[in-house]
Parts: C-alpha cells; structure tokens; sequence
C-alpha cells in the first residue's frame, strides 16, 4: 500500500513556518496583508474564498475579501484592482478563477501589479518563472513541490509526468520540477496515449478535472503519484486518479480531499508574507 501524502501535515508544516516569519515582520511594524476579489456567487469559489480567510487568521495575516456582482463590468473590476494596487494594507492581490464568461481573465490579471501579483499569473511572473528567475510562484505546483521535498521523494533524475498543461498548475508544475532536475513530459487532451506515458513516471502528477481518468493499470509500481483534481460526483469530491486501487500500486500517493488543496492555500500565505518581506525591504 501506497505512503499517503497527507496535506494536513505537510500544509500545518508550511503554515508554522509562515507563522512565524509574520510574527517577525509584525515585529518590524509589518502587517502583510492579502486581498481576496471573488466576482458573482459560484459555490466552490465562495468555499474556496472561506478558507483563505480562515488560513489568514491562523498566520496573522490581515486579509480582505471584495465581493463584486456577476455582471461587474471590465472596467470596474479593473477599476477594483487598481485601488489594491495602490493601497498600503495589501500586498498580494488574488482574483479567485473562473470569473464570469463575459470576463476577460488574462486582460484583468495582466491589471495586477507585479510586486503584489500572489498568485504568479501576471505574464511578468510568468516569465520569470519560464527563465528560472526568483519571483512568485503559482501555489498549487510550489505546493505539490513542497509535498514532494517534505515526504523525502527524489526529484533529481526522476522522470515526472504532468497531465494537463494549464497555465495554473500543469505548465508551471512542469517547469518546476525540470527547474528541480526532473526529466518531465508533458501531457495533454491531444496525447494519443497517455498510459503509455503514464507509466514511465516516477512521479505522475494528475491536473486534469476528470474523475478517475488514472487508473492502477496506468501507473508504475513505487512511483509517487500526487492528485490535483478537484471533482464533485454524487455530492463527493474526488480526484482525477482513482485512490483506492492506484494506492495498491503507487508508492506515494496524495488523497482528494485533503492533499494538494490544503498545499495551495499553505503555499499562498507563503507567497503573501514573501511579497510583503520584499515590498517593505
Ligand atoms: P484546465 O481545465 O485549465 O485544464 C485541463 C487540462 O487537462 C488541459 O490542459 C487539457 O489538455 C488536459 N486534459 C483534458 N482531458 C484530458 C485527457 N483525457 N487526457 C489528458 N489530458 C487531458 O485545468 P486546471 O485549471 O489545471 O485544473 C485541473 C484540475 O485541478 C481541476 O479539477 C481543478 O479543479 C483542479 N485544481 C485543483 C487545485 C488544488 O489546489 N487542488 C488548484 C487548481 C486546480
């Protein structure tokens, strides 16, 4: 049976710490502080929104959540974000993903300012990230790296596959194991066939949105499999690997819920107090 990579543990770690690097900066007169914006009443959304807030409260850091109509206008959420940017009490700006359809998400994240863009979105960060520059990295891949690193998993040589190539988790995770020495492949929707790539990995990593689309006969015997999908079925959430028979084959494995999830949020309070410590160097 498969070791579990247990997000409670892991993100409790990263959250003391984070604890107490805010205890320090509160010692200098510094409060970082993170504003969350959430457009229109999507439920997961909201849920997700509570547990930021939650997370805030348990490091100390100050955090105020901006909740706009679902038909806001462009320029009003624009507008929003402008007056973040400018105010002293924040320095990491999150626009909680997806916004409404009539939105344009690239267009109001390129509106962040850089130096308070805590997800790593702007195509600045981006950028930095792609040419292995110091910057803000996206939470959920800095997340499944912690996990990883944590747990005592080799990433130096590994052969990691990414299915997914979002530019929130699958894209960057990519690119942060390779910056770890992983040797990476990359699939996707148009990979012919995935389990042939699948089962080359030693450590697989699922970022897809479809339940169960990894199955045991697609994974390697021992290799650390770490489950990033979020779907809801029957009420249920679950993720994209199929648990209870991949943890007979893996030799690691993250559960949904309660692996890279609560690692998101651990990792965005890291970003917060990092883009405090270097806005008020
Ligand atoms: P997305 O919808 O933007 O992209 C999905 C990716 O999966 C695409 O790149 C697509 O090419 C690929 N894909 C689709 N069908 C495929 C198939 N049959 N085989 C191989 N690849 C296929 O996804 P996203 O925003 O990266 O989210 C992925 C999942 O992760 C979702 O379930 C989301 O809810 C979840 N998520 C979880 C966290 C977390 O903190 N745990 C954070 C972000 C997203």
């Amino acid at each position: 049976m498969a070791v579990i990579l247990d997000g409670h543990v892991y993100a409790d770690m990263a959250l003391d710490s984070v604890a107490e690097k805010v205890k320090d900066l509160k010692k200098r007169g510094i409060t970082p502080g993170l504003a969350v914006i959430l457009v229109g009443e999507d439920p997961a959304s909201q849920t997700y929104v509570r547990s930021k807030g939650r997370a805030c409260d348990r490091v100390g850091i100050y955090s105020r959540t901006l909740i706009l109509a679902a038909d806001t206008t462009q320029a009003e959420l624009e507008k929003q974000i402008d007056l973040l940017n400018r105010d002293e009490r924040i320095d990491g700006i999150l626009l909680q993903l997806p916004l409404p359809s009539h939105l344009d998400e690239q267009h109001a994240l390129s509106c962040i300012a850089p130096e308070k863009d805590v997800d790593g979105f702007h195509a600045l960060n981006a950028g930095r990230l792609m040419l292995s520059l110091d910057g803000v990295q996206p939470c959920t891949p800095k997340g499944i790296l912690f996990m990883l690193k944590q747990a005592g998993i080799k990433i130096d040589g590994a052969h990691a596959v990414v299915v997914g190539r979002s530019n929130i988790v699958g894209k960057p995770a990519a690119l942060m194991l390779m910056q770890e020495n992983a040797t990476i492949t990359l699939c996707h929707s148009h990979t012919p066939d995935l389990k042939a790539q699948t089962l080359q990995a030693d450590i697989l990593v699922a970022a897809v949105g479809k339940p169960h689309l990894i199955t045991e006969d697609m994974v390697k015997p021992g290799a650390a499999v770490v489950d990033v999908g979020i779907n809801r079925v029957n009420g249920r959430l679950v993720g994209d690997v199929d648990f209870e028979n991949v943890s007979k084959v893996a030799g690691y494995i993250s559960p949904v819920p309660g692996g890279v999830g609560l690692m998101t949020v651990a990792m965005l309070m890291d970003n917060v107090v990092s883009l405090a410590e270097t806005n008020h160097a």
